[in-house]
């Protein structure tokens, strides 16, 4: 990022106040989804972006939930407050509206309840949730309030403003992948935000930042602090190359992005992504329909960080509850894209788990390892491994396992497809994936 001389270099620290300019729902009237469209102008602060990268926004509670906060608390609002490591007071109103997360109390907030509270029954009832309450059970009492619940339960409990705001959590900037092209829009900042609405203990919540754009930032006032987080994700340098859009993690956004930026390039590779709907609405709108995902199972064995179980019981278990899901019995399944990364132990228990779910039927089923082509590509993996189950439906060709000479034998003693593809009709397909610190993932595809 370039300045003239002179000029403030944004940044987490030193935020810019941009404007937003535009707010626009997505989602269909009835959708249980709230996807909305927003842009934010960055004129005049010298941030600029690429695609990949994320916009980071520091947002503000809810003025109602502030309210009633400082209202249980039986204060004004106005009180002075230091927060920890600030040097410049304010007043507890702007504390509770900018500068504090409202949400997940702790342990500790239950003990600093139970030390200030004046009423001998909440202190008991505080007592025996802290000493006497099983965790899981602790835990989940706590996952369902927010600060406000609280007061209101303990009513006793009183606190001085400064002390309230030492329990609580500083409010984190939200990061969002950004939806447009600096091509195309090098002033203005798309974004394609879920708006996080849900309920606990029978209470409204709002996800702070996803409503504070979707419902409270006022239009076209320079007023949202926003930065930018560079990002090592971007699309390859070389226009020419076909890119297959898979999982990250965080939605559509980025690849919003990069569909135009490609586009305003004029690149000559192609672009897919991968795109799951309900069936139903697939067939509303006519959509080309491949085939459906038809069951999906994840089990973690925690075996070793990178090693799979001994034996391969983990994945079997998710293979078994994937095929439970799919409502398909074994002898059902037409081709299975193994998570096959051709380490000795992943090949030997992947096989063993197949085995064991499968009988006598494993060795007449088509097994490959894709990852023998493509590379191991991690968190992507898994998508691209369920994009080849649903060309081999639509197909009828097998992909193979290429570079495959000499099987491990006695243990790989499956039908791995080597070397060649092969025609090989496909009504159901399977992919199973192994990550990290033993997850293991299934999902089934079947032909319509
Ligand atoms: C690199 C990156 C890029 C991202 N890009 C995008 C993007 O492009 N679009 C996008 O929409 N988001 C994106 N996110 C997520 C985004 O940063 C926020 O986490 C999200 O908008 C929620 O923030 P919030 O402040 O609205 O909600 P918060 O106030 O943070 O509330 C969310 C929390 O509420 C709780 N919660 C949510 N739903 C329920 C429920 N049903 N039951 C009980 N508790 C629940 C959970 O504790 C959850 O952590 C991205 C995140 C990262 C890290």
């Amino acid at each position: 990022m370039t300045h003239p001389p002179g000029t403030v270099v944004y940044d987490k620290n030193h935020p810019f106040l941009a404007r937003l300019v535009e707010r626009r729902r997505l989602s269909k009237p009835g959708s249980e989804k709230d996807t909305q469209h927003f842009v934010v102008d960055v004129s005049g602060s010298g941030l600029t972006y690429k695609c990949g990268d994320s916009l980071g926004i520091y947002a503000a509670n809810d003025a109602a939930q502030v309210d009633a906060v400082i209202q249980g608390l039986g204060l004004e609002g106005d009180e002075p407050v230091t927060p920890p490591k600030a040097t410049e007071t304010c007043s507890l109103r702007e504390a509770l509206l900018t500068r504090f997360s409202l949400a997940q109390p702790t342990k500790k907030t239950l003990q600093a309840f139970h030390d200030h509270t004046t009423g001998a029954d909440e202190r008991a009832h505080l007592h025996n949730l802290l000493h006497n309450t099983a965790p899981a059970e602790l835990q989940e009492y706590l996952e369902q309030r927010e600060y406000i619940d609280l007061i209101e339960e303990y009513p006793g409990a009183r606190f001085g403003a400064q002390a309230f705001i030492e329990l609580l959590r500083k409010l984190q900037p939200r990061l969002y992948s950004i939806a447009s092209s600096p091509v195309v829009h090098p002033y203005h900042i798309h974004l394609t935000v879920a708006v996080v609405r849900y309920e606990t203990n029978g209470r409204a919540r709002l996800g702070v930042c996803s409503t504070h754009l979707g419902e409270r930032v006022p239009l076209h006032e320079p007023v949202l602090p926003v930065f930018l987080s560079n990002s090592h994700f971007g699309l390859p340098e070389d226009g020419a190359r076909d890119i297959i859009l898979v999982g990250p993690g965080t939605g559509i956004a980025p690849f919003r992005a990069f569909a135009q930026e490609r586009v305003a390039q004029g690149a000559a590779g192609r672009m897919w992504v991968l795109v799951l709907e309900t069936l139903e609405h697939a067939r509303r709108r006519g959509a080309r329909i491949y085939c459906e995902l038809v069951g999906y199972a994840s089990t973690c064995d925690a075996y070793h960080i990178t090693s799979p179980d001994p034996g391969g019981a983990g994945l079997a278990k998710a293979l078994r509850k994937a095929l439970k899901d799919a409502r398909l019995e074994p002898q059902q399944i037409d081709y299975i894209n193994a998570h096959g990364t051709s380490t000795p132990y992943n090949d030997k228990f992947e096989t063993m788990a197949v085995k064991s779910v499968f009988g006598d039927y494993a060795p007449k089923i088509p097994m490959s390892s894709t990852k023998s082509m493509t590379g191991h590509l991690l968190g992507a993996a898994g998508g691209i491994e369920a994009a080849i189950c649903v060309k081999a439906i639509e197909t009828g060709e097998v992909p193979p396992t290429i570079n495959l000479e000499e099987p491990d034998l006695p243990d790989c003693d499956l039908d791995y497809v080597p070397n060649v593809k092969r025609t090989h009709k496909v009504q159901a397909a399977l992919s199973s994936n192994l990550g990290f610190g033993g997850h293991n993932a299934v999902v089934v595809f079947k032909a319509l």
